[in-house]
């Protein structure tokens, strides 16, 4: 839970201010795990329940300086875009969601045939993490008119205007909920094919929509995924960096101090790109 007033932002890239690594350009992960419980013995971070997040319980990015411990730091690698840089994390989240998805399909993730719900930056860049390990068959359904656009800019893929089609049904062996509502679940639980994985990200709101018959006998995988390790973000950056999620057009800049207004153009659905990225 935040408490308000607070500083937003938890996605962030930029360089060091103090200490022996003075100048060094680095890429922030906001996730601040206890370090020694049995989840984070086991390497998943991400579910610490001690962990504090950057942006939530501490003072986060939205500004010129943040305060970030030194082991929260990842060197960014050298002449790396930093506007690229700060989308490591999302990049992050979608890149833990399609390794939880090959580790859980029968298949092999190359052979699936995959609907990404929501054109957002998740979904995109799901897409994108998906179309880098060899997935051909990438379908994704969104029905704001300018992120369809966007997308279909962005890469080789089958997209689906959700305010007018339903997907068809049992058509996809994997489904990425980018969206994380009542209609995407219901959209996701019908649109899977018997054995199929629905990796669930979005988190728009916890009313339903899941058609456990279905579930149940058509044993479907649904499975939660949320954020990152520390790995997946390395990971996230350096695949970032060498072009393997795209040219990464589809981001838009715009100096912090508009921060308030890209909200209320967010807010307002007035925004083609998935990502808007502020220039202190
Ligand atoms: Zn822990």
């Amino acid at each position: 839970e935040r408490s308000v007033p607070a500083i937003l932002g938890h996605e962030a890239a930029g360089h060091i201010l103090s200490g022996p690594q003075t100048g060094q350009p680095v890429v922030i992960n906001p996730l601040i795990a206890c370090g020694n419980c049995k989840l984070c013995d086991s390497g998943r971070t991400n579910l610490c329940q001690q962990r504090i997040a950057i942006g939530w319980h501490r003072p986060g990015t939205f500004a010129d300086q943040v305060i970030v411990p030194k082991d929260n730091l990842i060197p960014m690698p050298q002449g790396m875009n930093p506007a690229h840089a700060a989308l490591t994390e999302p990049a992050a989240t979608a890149i833990h969601a399609t390794r939880l998805a090959e580790r859980t399909l029968v298949g092999d993730i190359e052979n699936a045939a995959v609907l990404v719900i929501g054109a957002g930056s998740i979904g995109l860049l799901s897409a994108l993490a998906l179309q880098a390990q060899g997935v051909e068959q990438i379908a994704i359904t969104e029905s704001n008119a300018m992120r369809r656009a966007s997308a279909a800019s962005t890469g080789d893929w089958e997209i689906i205007d959700g305010a007018k089609t339903a997907p068809p049904p049992e058509a996809y062996d994997l489904i990425i909920d980018a969206v994380g509502s009542h209609t995407s679940r219901h959209i996701a639980l019908s649109a899977i094919s018997t054995g199929g994985v629905v990796i669930h990200i979005g988190l728009a709101d916890n009313d339903g929509g899941i058609d456990v018959h279905r579930l149940t006998r058509h044993e479907i995988t649904l499975m939660g995924a949320y954020t990152y390790t520390a790995q997946d973000l390395e990971d996230a950056l350096h695949q970032l960096h060498r072009g393997s999620l795209g040219d990464l057009s589809w981001i838009e800049t715009r100096q912090l101090r508009d921060g308030p207004n890209a909200f209320r153009d967010l807010d307002a659905g007035r925004i083609a790109a998935g990502k808007i990225i502020l220039i202190p």
